[in-house]
């Protein structure tokens, strides 16, 4: 189909990210389906893909999860709720600057930061993660696959 956004690229299938922001819950969906523009990269979810997400976004609500990072179609949760189920490391990248990550619990990296130069600056990056999980993880941190 003809991108609806640049009006001169096309799309073709692909999968892609979806962060999906609501009431103070994020959702962070990898690995959807979409239709990808060649040109602008502005992805085109399915109306079903759409509902999978709103739907999940509810059990969440139910739930009282602030932050889900999950697979689609795996059904299963990868990580819920970082202040409490996941584990921040501080550690030196090979340039020399502070990072931290989130590991959940049973080892895998789920997110990366960005670098700091100092190990305060990483620290306050972490706080910041914590106070505002459901936003700051997905602005401040790279999910990793
Ligand atoms: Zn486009």
């Amino acid at each position: 189909m003809k991108c609806v956004v640049c009006k001169s690229g096309e799309t073709r299938r692909g999968t892609t990210t979806v962060t999906f922001e609501r009431d103070g819950l994020t959702l962070v969906m990898k690995e959807v389906p979409a239709e990808i523009c060649m040109n602008c990269g502005e992805d085109y979810v399915d109306e079903a893909v759409a509902r999978d997400i709103l739907a999940l976004a509810e059990k969440m609500a139910k739930t009282g999860s602030k932050i889900e990072v999950i697979k689609y179609g795996s059904g299963s949760v990868v990580f819920s709720s970082p202040s409490t189920s996941g584990k921040f490391e501080v550690y030196v990248d090979k340039s020399g600057r502070y990072r931290f990550r989130l590991k959940a619990s049973n080892g895998k990296i789920i997110a990366v930061s960005e670098p700091y130069n100092t190990k305060t600056a990483c620290l306050n990056g972490i706080d910041s993660v914590k106070k505002n999980a459901a936003n700051a993880i997905v602005k401040q941190m790279k999910i990793t696959s």
